[in-house]
């Protein structure tokens, strides 16, 4: 159902937390109190500008204290009491230090970051977990000293500004705005954020009064209602089902172009993916549900209570992917719910039965132990020790160390304290054994009764279609979303003799999932299905559009004209999916609106530009390399998006661009291009050439 969405899905945030010991260390001497900045990005140099003063309080006497930050040049220092100096990718502090005793550093700097700060022709954002916030500003790599961060921007005057806490200022300068936040409480450095953009924004107020931010950009205006829907159910569930108050003073949502991950959850502002936004026919395809409750989970699970090394990742990836499923189980119902569970089952038994299962303990697990795994160890001893002692020892847990970092035992205590039933056999089974225990798991899964009636239909699998033709008949005549896909699927390789009847049924329960099921799996449009397949194009699901228009143009060449027009002026999901496609066809349908074809091609081609985002970008790359339409133009974008930071889609660039590279004529006319790359695109391009 989510196919096309799943890679996403899988790399929610980042997936490990590199804590070095080193820094740990320094925990002993000092603790890092405030840090006030006022910071000035500047998108063209693609610098950062910033006045800094750190409080902090000396543990033990020392002479040198430092604080992160990479490639930082100071500028001036007006600190006197203490020496202020730069070094190895860090601010140093040199002096007397008594124990006891707090001290400021206030220094003027200037930094140029490589990561964690990104800046585009029209947006800025910053990503910390796992690129480190010390490339744009003097922090803490290690996320053991959890410190107050009060931040102010000066933006353009046109600009908005969204970052940690609350706008407490906002002063209008001649040319530019001032913006300054305020955070009450301490977190881990890598949660420090800022977007600066075009936005509007949409208010809500949970049921608990915490103010709800809503950020969007104008040009989506009529996706916002659908990109975030349910958010306020979501918020108001989470507080409740966790049972601890949302710790921040309020919560801010913001969709950026060309992110990382699919979303970040910094204190009080959550940055996701544009990719994300969807209007009222992608929400059934793909919607930020998911995502939304991951991230919020997360102020608890990350932000409240901060795992203290990555052996313990799984307190922040594996709550914030249970209590995402729990907000989604309050939204969607139980059946989704023991889906989302099973195809997780799934996925880890199969990678389990390779030999290639990890323990959660394990600080250099995959995503899909510290995400998947975790959830379902939080579901299994839910199961274990019943709904309210869980309950309490994950209040317990969140009261107990609210701000600090914690460990898995200082959890597993919580609950040894409030369960009447043993954990030590949970804790070996599911977060010391590297295998999946996919019997516990499927026992679990059984106490679901649609689940029992889907694994009924999925035992048909290997049973000839003349015996299983009522069952499927059933199954799809007021079919579950799931349990009906499962019926089509079972229909692929069987003779249309025996199938026609079947889809005829599946067609006619108007079952949005069923029919894209026969949109996505049917190869061959047999005659007697026609109609019902042509009236696919009517279904409100971009993925479901996709497949057929280009099932139906490819099989009936007579019509082509026909669908055309039908689908003409569809954009479909962000990365205009359906456009797209449209553009590719229309260039190819020999005779259909020949005057306009120079434009349709142009308008495929610009999708490759940087204007755009990667999703974009990517499609139309794709669509270029199938119809062989690469210009000039076309080739310098690509040369350009091998630099790109999203690592997915530059070595997708990487790849795509290599291929041509090996091609006779695209070769030469890369050559010729060379003067009008960027450095670092010709280094790239350069590189592949003498390959
Ligand atoms: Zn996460």
């Amino acid at each position: 159902m989510h196919q096309l969405f799943s890679a996403l899905l899988f790399i929610l945030c980042f997936s490990v937390l590199n804590t070095s010991n080193l820094h740990a260390q320094q925990t002993h001497l000092v603790d890092f109190l405030k840090i006030e900045a006022s910071l000035n990005p500047n998108s063209k140099a693609k610098t950062i500008k910033g006045r800094f003063v750190a409080t902090f309080k000396v543990l033990k006497n020392t002479d040198s204290i430092f604080m992160d930050a990479a490639n930082i040049k100071i500028t001036d220092v007006l600190t006197k009491d203490f020496k202020i100096t730069s070094a190895e990718k860090k601010v140093w502090f040199l002096g007397n230090f008594n124990a006891g005793e707090i001290y400021t550093a206030q220094f003027y700097y200037e930094m140029q970051p490589k990561q964690a700060l990104y800046f585009f022709d029209d947006e800025i954002w910053t990503q910390g977990q796992g690129k480190y916030t010390s490339h744009w500003l003097p922090s803490l790599d290690d996320v053991n000293d959890k410190i107050e961060f009060d931040l102010q921007f000066v933006a353009p005057k046109n600009k908005t500004v969204i970052s940690n806490g609350v706008l407490t200022d906002f002063t209008q300068l001649h040319q530019e705005n001032v913006w300054r936040f305020n955070m009450e409480k301490p977190m881990s450095s890598y949660l420090a954020a800022f977007a600066i953009g075009d936005y509007a924004a949409k208010i809500l107020s949970s049921n608990s009064g915490v103010p709800i931010k809503l950020y969007y950009k104008p040009k989506d205006s009529l996706k916002v209602e659908t990109t975030y829907r349910y958010s306020k159910q979501i918020f108001d569930f989470l507080e409740t089902e966790i049972g601890v108050s949302y710790p921040w003073q309020n919560y801010k949502q913001v969709p950026v172009r060309d992110f990382l991950y699919a979303g970040m959850e910094n204190t009080t502002a959550t940055i996701f993916s544009e990719a994300f936004l969807v209007d009222s026919i992608g929400f059934y395809d793909r919607n930020y549900i998911n995502v939304n409750a991951h991230e919020l989970a997360h102020q608890w699970f990350g932000n409240l209570v901060t795992a203290k090394s990555s052996e313990h990742h799984w307190l922040q990836e594996g709550f914030a992917t249970y209590y995402a499923l729990l907000a989604e189980k309050d939204v969607f119902g139980s059946d989704y719910y023991y889906w989302q569970l099973l195809q997780s089952a799934e996925q880890l038994k199969a990678r389990s039965d390779e030999g290639k299962g990890e323990s959660l303990l394990n600080a250099k697990a995959s995503s899909l132990t510290f995400y998947q795994k975790g959830a379902w160890a939080l579901h299994i001893l839910r199961e274990k020790v019943g709904d309210k002692p869980f309950k309490i020892a994950v209040k317990n847990y969140l009261e107990k160390y609210q701000f600090k970092t914690v460990t898995t035992e200082d959890f597993l205590n919580e609950v040894k304290k409030v369960s009447t039933v043993t954990i030590s056999d949970f804790k070996q089974n599911w977060l010391q054994q590297s295998a999946f225990q996919s019997e516990d798991a499927y026992q679990s899964l059984l106490k679901s009764e649609f689940i029992k009636k889907y694994f009924e239909i999925a035992a048909l699998r290997a049973t000839p279609i003349s015996v299983k033709k009522q069952q499927l008949k059933t199954a799809l005549t007021f079919p579950n979303d799931f349990i009906g896909q499962e019926a089509i699927f079972q229909l692929i390789d069987e003779p249309f003799s025996e199938t026609i009847p079947l889809y005829k049924v599946a067609f006619a329960s108007n079952n949005l999932y069923v029919r894209q099921a026969i949109a996505l799996s049917m190869q061959t449009i047999p005659i007697e299905l026609y109609n019902e397949f042509e009236s696919l194009l009517n279904d409100a699901s971009y993925v479901t559009l996709e497949a057929a228009l280009y099932q139906l143009w490819s099989q009936f060449p007579q019509k082509r004209a026909e669908f055309l027009e039908r689908t003409k002026g569809i954009e479909g999901f962000q990365n205009k999916n359906i456009r797209q496609l449209w553009l590719a066809l229309a260039i190819i349908t020999e005779g259909y609106n020949i005057s306009e074809k120079k434009a349709y091609l142009a308008e495929l081609r610009a999708y490759t530009s940087r204007n755009y985002s990667f999703e974009i970008r990517e499609k139309a790359f794709n669509y270029l390399s199938e119809l062989q339409l690469w210009n000039a133009e076309t080739l310098q974008n690509l040369a350009e998006a091998t630099t790109h930071p999203a690592w997915r889609f530059s070595k997708y660039s990487k790849t795509l661009l290599k291929n041509l590279v090996q091609e006779k004529k695209y070769r030469s006319a890369l050559e010729q291009i060379t003067a009008q790359l960027s450095s670092k695109a010709l280094k790239n391009l350069n590189s592949l050439l003498k390959q």
